[in-house]
């Protein structure tokens, strides 16, 4: 569903990811984990192509992320589609209700009717626990709840892979909780997805795999098990040492 090959991203002399190599399979769930600043959200960002690597190539579902071609921004753009993205900040309308902020790009870029948008919408606000706030304003909102909210607006456009950027990070403690089961539950349900995070429960919990980022590079990857008990590379066991 995703590979990466050789991917690497620099932001001016500061080389940010070095030759990633990765492969997703459909409804494997990736945990990216890592110290600050060692290029975990950039990784994310080059998958969806918020950020343009300066080698290396992205494929997705079988068909490589052109971002460097203008001819192409309507592929692209096709290709972004594929793909939800999640971010710390939850980035919803301030000024439309809670179902609008769900119905508005289903009706504009997939071509939607608002009533299909609507029962759609409805559907996924059930689904994350959220029916009774269809007509509420995200401002009247808790910060899970507008979490919540981000995770069915992405969901409302059909996403074969989803990516998460520390969505629990900005949330006060007892918010984590309500917003991890949701993604529990989209787990079970078979969605791609990778998850930049520092909740460590849920990745020994939910992933099939975990990978350790250090200093933009790949250093291990692993299934949660074998990382959380025995990580291989020093660096993994430094960092586990002092969040675990
Ligand atoms: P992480 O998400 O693991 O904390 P990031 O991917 O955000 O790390 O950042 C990796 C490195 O790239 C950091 O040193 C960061 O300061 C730098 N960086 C990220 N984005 C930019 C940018 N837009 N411009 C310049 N430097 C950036
Ligand atoms: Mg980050």
């Amino acid at each position: 569903m995703i590979k990466l090959e050789h991917i690497n991203k620099s932001f001016g002399s500061l080389h940010a990811v070095k030759d990633a190599n990765l492969n997703v399979e459909k409804g494997e769930i990736i945990c990216l984990i890592g110290p600050s600043g060692s290029g975990k959200s950039t990784l994310l960002r080059c998958i969806n192509g918020l950020e343009v690597p300066e080698s290396g190539t992205v494929t997705i579902d079988g068909q490589v992320l052109n971002t460097s071609d203008k001819k192409s921004a309507k592929e692209l753009q096709k290709q972004r589609a594929k793909m939800g993205f999640v971010f710390q900040h939850f980035n919803l309308f301030p000024h439309m209700t809670v179902l609008k902020n769900l119905t508005l790009a289903p009706v504009q870029v997939l071509g939607r009717t608002q009533e299909e948008a609507e029962a759609k919408g409805r559907e996924l606000l059930e689904r994350v626990g959220l029916a009774d706030k269809a007509d509420s304003y995200p401002n009247s909102l808790s910060g899970g709840q507008k979490q919540r909210v981000a995770i069915a607006r992405s969901l409302a456009m059909e996403p074969q892979i989803m990516l998460f950027d520390e969505p629990t990070s900005a949330l006060d403690p007892e918010m984590v909780g309500e917003v991890l089961d949701v993604m529990k539950e989209l787990a079970t349900s078979g969605m791609t997805m990778m998850v930049v995070t520092h909740e460590m429960g849920f990745a020994r919990e939910v992933a099939t795999r975990v990978i350790f980022l250090d200093e933009g590079q790949i250093l291990e990857e692993a299934t949660p098990e074998e990382i959380f008990k025995a990580p291989k590379h020093p660096r993994t066991k430094e960092f586990l040492s002092k969040v675990l």
